[in-house]
């Protein structure tokens, strides 16, 4: 789940972690009472999931009261990549003499933590990844023996910290840290952290990714899991139902029985010059409401043109399968071509029950995808 900047600012604040004067604004009323908080003059940052505000024109500087109200009442109406603003941050505005980059992220491959840095801050990490790749100073942190204090001097040595700020350094690096390990945290990042003129370390912009399988141990955060956030309307739904579902951007919807076997199934997608518009892992032993319910879900999405069902019935039994599928059909009333290869468990039955209703049964993994795949292609 991602954090909203306020909301990653104020777990900065419980760790110590210094960012700019201000508070969260919900209303213009509230903007008024800010701005006691932050003083004059001040920024306006509208509160968005989406990154690139500043392009965007979501952060704006201020110096009088009427200017923030007339910005704040044109921000409370905009829209940044199509996310509306409710919330606006106003903070004290910052002289800044360097901008710096700092994230703490997990490297899966190397199965360990990963420090991000660079001198170079406030603009998108992924623009100087591709520009100058020289610029980021990567350091991988071991989970068992975590961040070390001689890596985190090692860090800022080459971010060209000044001794006078070492300490701070090394206290937000810390801190920062611990939240990441606390909050089962994908992404802490700061950017930009930054060198104030009185010769301070502000974290000026905060993004905090929780990771959702950590939401049920974070009662804080799980109850707002439920808000839609970052989810589409159709992954909203499939969160309320406990299904894994994820959308993607083709055409075919994919269902499959376990996380394995639904990977595979999009890889013969791909294979077959097919693409995913999304894809459900029902997980074993689903029984046939699970199936309506799931397949209402993936049929209802205006972008999907058809249907890959892949089951391979161990504990899932292929006549729960095959009622789920046609119970739903009766009830969403459209029709899409699908194609399902059911083996395993009472699979005769399920073929069966399906081929009452017209519907294509394979035992054949590769001959329904080139089936759907076909269908599609010939319109
Ligand atoms: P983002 O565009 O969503 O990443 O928003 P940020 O909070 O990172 O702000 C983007 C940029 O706006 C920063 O890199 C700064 O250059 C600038 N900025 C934001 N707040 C202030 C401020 O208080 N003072 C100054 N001088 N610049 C600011
Ligand atoms: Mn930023």
């Amino acid at each position: 789940m991602k954090l909203y900047e306020y909301e990653s600012k104020e777990l900065f604040a419980r760790y110590c972690v210094k960012t700019p004067r201000g508070s969260v604004a919900f209303s213009i009323g509230d903007v008024l009472k800010a701005i006691e908080v932050s003083g004059l003059p001040a920024v306006l940052k509208a509160q968005v999931l989406a990154g690139g505000r500043g392009k965007a024109g979501g952060i704006v500087k201020i110096s009088s009261i009427e200017e923030a109200v007339r910005e704040a009442n044109i921000m409370f109406k905009m829209k940044i990549k199509n996310e509306a603003i409710k919330a606006i941050l106003v903070e004290e505005a910052v002289n800044i003499l360097r901008e710096l980059y700092f994230s703490i992220t997990i490297d899966r491959f190397h199965r360990s933590y990963l420090v991000l840095s660079s001198m170079e801050g406030g603009v998108d990490i992924e623009e100087v990844a591709a520009r100058s790749p020289e610029k980021i100073i990567r350091k991988l942190i071991d989970p068992v023996k975590g961040l070390r204090d001689y890596e985190v001097r090692s860090i800022a040595k080459k971010l060209n910290i000044p001794p006078s700020l070492q300490t701070s350094f090394m206290d937000i690096a810390r801190n920062l840290y611990r939240l990441f390990i606390d909050y089962s945290a994908e992404l802490v990042e700061v950017n930009p952290l930054v060198v104030t003129s009185d010769e301070k370390l502000l974290a000026l912009d905060a993004k905090v990714i929780i990771d959702d399988n950590a939401l049920f141990k974070l009662p804080e955060f799980s109850g707002k899991a439920k808000e839609i956030r970052d989810l589409s309307e159709t992954e909203f739904k499939a969160r309320m139902l406990g299904l894994n579902y994820v959308e993607l951007d083709g055409d075919i919807g994919i269902i499959g029985n376990g996380a394995g076997l639904t990977m595979a199934t999009m890889d013969l997608v791909y294979v077959y010059g097919g693409k995913p518009a999304n894809f459900l892992d029902v997980g074993g032993g689903a029984r046939s409401e699970v199936f309506r319910e799931g397949i209402k879900l993936i049929l209802e999405h205006p972008r999907v043109k058809a249907l890959f069902i892949n089951i391979f019935g161990g504990i899932t039994r292929c006549d729960e399968v095959a009622r789920g599928i046609v119970e739903s059909i009766k009830n969403i009333g459209v029709w899409k071509p699908i194609a399902v290869r059911l083996v395993g468990t009472n699979e005769e039955e399920g073929r069966r029950i399906l081929s009452e209703y017209g519907i294509n049964t394979f035992t054949d993994a590769d001959e329904a995808a080139k089936y759907i795949i076909n269908i599609l292609k010939s319109g």
